[in-house]
């Protein structure tokens, strides 16, 4: 029962926080989050946020679910934790690994769990090089990613990631891994049209292998539709085009569904979204709702056994924990007897992409990028010629996310694009409240430019 400035104080002073700068926090301290029911937040001050962001993409099944918090309490009661190294195992991660594999692709029957996305990659990275060392081919070290992308913030996942003001802390990129630029039409897409753009865009993984040498060049990871990039939904002709290189020679693909995973786009996976073919799928986010820190690799028959046939000196402490899987558990039930990925398909989607066009009216926005339950708008000072703003990069992007924080609604910025990614169980009606308090941001954001 701390008051709201106390507690921002001592956020300020002891706490350090992602992504944050101490001047943010000394100026307009941390909004201090204590509740959160189906898609809204309460703050200390008792104001209900709309949360358009579902945390950071993940709580697809919304807030408040008691049942989660039952399954928890009954797990730690019964096995609160057991490792998974040194042959010894457990039902909940013998049960999740089970069901995840049977909603994932034809082909992906094996988990490797992690407790997070960016651990996840760092083992894609090690467990695709390894594949290839234990098939004879140990100079196929090179991993292909993509400029603008996020992957994680550990050195392996941060080196995955294409974000160059990331690699400039810390010494990422780690040697071996190259980034292609992504396939962002409305950015980058100049006089092309969509779909010679995409093909453009997917060459440049084929321009890369032939640069390295296909002898040298184990995987290309990438996610189905880019998020944390700003919503970089790919023209129709890219995927098939990076599918058809990547089969020609023989590189594996890695598809980061951390985002995409479990129903965000419709699907199960964004890979069946967008009809690919990976050998590995990163999965977090989604597959707790973010009630547990839960994260994976769901890997390929072939891979797996070859990784299996050597020791795989890899793994975490919580790899596979009791409770993580078993809430996980918990969540990948609710969405399938609840219908959520229907009420995705048929409800939320539709109405989602009604009510953002709806904005493209105002002067400030460009053309919407949406796929299922993810989009984003460009914020532009001319939407015929999809111009930029002269300002800093992400200024006007800023104002925008704090006129919605001071609305009582949560949309994130990514440079000058305002994002939405709700919880999957939002209903019409909440997508309305949405939309009111972006239309007021906006029309804040306008006026404040003006002046
Ligand atoms: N991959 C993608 C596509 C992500 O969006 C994220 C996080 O936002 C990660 C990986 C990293 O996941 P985590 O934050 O759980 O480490």
């Amino acid at each position: 029962h701390m008051p709201t400035a106390e507690l921002q104080a001592l956020d300020a002073a002891h706490h350090m926080h992602p992504f944050t700068t101490n001047n943010e926090l000394a100026e307009r301290g941390a909004r201090v989050i204590t509740r959160a029911e189906g898609v809204y937040l309460t703050d200390s001050e008792g104001n209900e946020i709309l949360d358009g962001m579902a945390g950071l993409w993940c709580v697809n099944i919304g807030y408040g679910r008691t049942e989660m918090a039952d399954v928890a309490a009954r797990q730690m009661m019964e096995l609160p934790y057991y490792n998974t190294f040194f042959m010894t195992t457990h039902v909940p991660a013998i049960a999740l690994a089970q069901e995840i594999t049977k909603l994932a692709p034809e082909g992906l029957n094996h988990v490797f769990f992690a407790s997070s996305g960016s651990e996840a990659n760092d083992t894609n990275i090690r467990m695709v090089r390894t594949y290839w060392a234990e098939k004879g081919h140990p100079e196929k070290t090179h991993i292909i990613s993509r400029k603008n992308a996020y992957h994680g913030s550990s050195v392996g996942s941060g080196s995955l990631g294409g974000m160059s003001y990331m690699h400039a802390q810390g010494g990422m990129p780690i040697p071996g891994i190259h980034h292609i630029n992504q396939p962002d039409w409305w950015g980058e897409g100049g006089e092309m049209t969509p779909e010679e753009f995409g093909i453009a865009r997917a060459r440049e993984l084929e321009e890369k292998i032939l640069e390295l040498g296909e002898e040298k060049v184990a995987a290309f990871i990438a996610e189905p539709v880019q998020g944390a990039g700003g919503v970089i939904v790919p023209p129709d002709s890219y995927w098939p085009e990076i599918q058809r290189i990547c089969d020609k020679y023989n590189i594996l693909l890695i598809a980061d569904e951390v985002i995409c995973g479990f129903g965000r786009t419709g699907n199960w996976f964004g890979s069946q979204t967008m009809g690919l073919r990976p050998h590995i799928m990163t999965i977090a986010k989604g597959l707790s709702s973010g009630y547990q820190p839960i994260g994976g690799s769901i890997v390929c028959d072939e891979v797996a056994e070859v990784i299996g046939a050597a020791e795989f000196n890899h793994g975490y402490t919580y790899s596979g924990h009791p409770v993580a899987a078993a809430v996980a558990m918990e969540n990948l039930r609710i969405l399938q007897e609840e219908n959520v990925l229907d009420h995705v398909r048929t409800v939320a989607a539709p109405a989602l992409k009604t009510a953002l066009e709806s904005l493209t009216g105002h002067p400030l926005v460009g053309d919407l990028a949406i796929e299922g339950m993810m989009a984003s708008l460009p914020l532009t000072p001319h939407k015929e010629s999809r111009a930029k703003f002269a300002t800093d990069k992400g200024t006007v992007g800023y104002i925008c996310r704090e006129r919605c924080f001071a609305n009582n609604l949560v949309m994130r910025h990514v440079g000058d694009r305002m994002i939405v990614s709700p919880p999957l169980i939002i209903t019409p009606e909440e997508i309305d409240v949405l939309i009111t308090r972006a239309r007021r941001a906006l029309n804040e954001t306008h006026a404040e430019l003006k002046n």
